[in-house]
């Protein structure tokens, strides 16, 4: 199989990169630590048409390839990680179901919204007794009027204090033919958030409990037996999964690689430090100030490079099957052994003020 990027895509990608350094390299760190959704992101994410990729241009989409939403997943996450979540769900989750099976009265009414950034869908699968079995669900939704009663609770429901709809997993009757899905306007009443939790990334969720919702007729969107429908739509949401994991990684190599490279830079600094104290000593004797700078910088640099080395040879560099370890335990001695850090310190700050300075507690009185 030929996995070469078209000349198309290569451009695709080429605009994406462009995007994501203009757009979204600035505010990366902050917007990884924000629980709020990156809504400013979404809305130039729309404008751009990184939303809806492979959504059909009928339905207001871009009409691209799967391949296309990874390249866009990919290129964005490699600029700011957070922002690929963005991605993710304006391409890859509930909404490539909502855009397959919904009919055209709900894409009026939820996928335009979702393609423009001002709206995000959640999809509510599982349950507090129905995880990786999922197809134990018991959210039950029970005919009514021109509608249906949805009565149950949903757990870990990625965006669930964000989404102003949410793709609901129900069951219409018993078994894995009974279950179905359906939308719910989360603020449609009986719909009842728990408090407010986060997962180890700092996303933000909440259970939610659906209690007794009335949801009209025309807001579902797969009847009983849309079960195996519904999971192949999910496939998607793995692709979109997958392609962030991967995208991460590799966004942690680089930037190990380049701090690695930063500490370099910082290992040649020391060297011209150390130098300069060594090359400029009278007589072989070089001086106080000199030194202690050298010092100084050579001991903490010594010991942060190791330390980072160490850190990047993972388990190995934490052995003695290696160096690495030895020279981390060396370097730690060495901030303090010959004249401590803190002490170079105070030589260096007596002679910037050309001044000394008591290193002894007042006598007491
Ligand atoms: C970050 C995050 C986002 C999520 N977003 C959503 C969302 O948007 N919508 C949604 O509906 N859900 C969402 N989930 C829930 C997720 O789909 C479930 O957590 C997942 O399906 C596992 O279910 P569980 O947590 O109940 O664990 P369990 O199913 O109880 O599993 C517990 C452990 O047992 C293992 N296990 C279970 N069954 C088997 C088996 N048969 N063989 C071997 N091992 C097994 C599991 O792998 C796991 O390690 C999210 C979860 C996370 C962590």
């Amino acid at each position: 199989m030929d996995f070469r990027f078209t000349p198309e895509q290569e451009q695709f990608r080429d605009s994406a990169r462009r995007f994501a350094e203009k757009h979204l390299a600035k505010g990366a760190r902050e917007r990884a630590h924000a629980a709020d959704y990156p809504w400013d992101v979404a809305k130039l994410m729309a404008a751009q048409g990184l939303l809806g990729i492979t959504i059909a241009e009928a339905d207001g989409g871009q009409g691209g390839t799967l391949i296309d939403a990874v390249i866009a997943i990919e290129t964005v996450a490699s600029t700011c990680p957070r922002s690929a979540d963005v991605v993710q769900a304006g391409n890859f989750g509930p909404i490539r179901v909502l855009a397959e099976y919904g009919t055209p009265q709900q894409k009026e009414k939820y996928l335009k919204p979702l393609l423009a950034g001002e709206s995000v869908i959640s999809v509510g699968m599982t349950e507090p007794e129905a995880g990786s079995a999922v197809t134990d669900l018991q959210t039950t939704a029970t005919p009514d009027g021109d509608g249906y009663r949805v009565n149950g609770s949903k757990v870990f429901t990625t965006h669930s204090t964000h989404a102003q709809v949410i793709l609901a997993y129900v069951r219409y009757g018993p078994g894995v033919d009974g279950i179905g899905s359906l939308l719910v306007d989360t603020k449609a009443k009986g719909v009842r958030f728990g408090k407010r939790s986060k997962f180890m990334s700092g996303e933000e969720w909440a259970q939610i409990y659906f209690e007794n919702v009335f949801v009209p007729a025309d807001m579902v969107v797969l009847k009983e037996g849309g079960f195996k429908k519904q999971i192949a739509g999910f496939n998607v949401e793995r692709i979109g999964n997958a392609a962030r994991s991967l995208a991460l990684g590799r966004y942690a190599y680089e930037a190990a690689r380049q701090w690695a490279m930063q500490r370099r830079q910082k290992l040649a600094a020391g060297q011209l430090l150390l130098y300069r104290a060594a090359a400029n000593g009278d007589r072989g004797f070089p001086s106080v100030e000199e030194t202690a700078i050298a010092k100084a910088f050579c001991n903490q640099t010594g010991f942060d490079v190791a330390n980072d080395a160490l850190q990047v040879m993972g388990g190995l560099g934490y052995t003695q099957e290696d160096l690495v370890e030895y020279c981390v335990r060396r370097c730690r001695g060495w901030m303090i052994a010959g004249g401590s850090i803190e002490i170079l310190k105070n030589r260096i700050a007596e002679a910037v003020f050309e001044r000394s300075f008591s290193q002894r507690p007042d006598a007491v009185r």
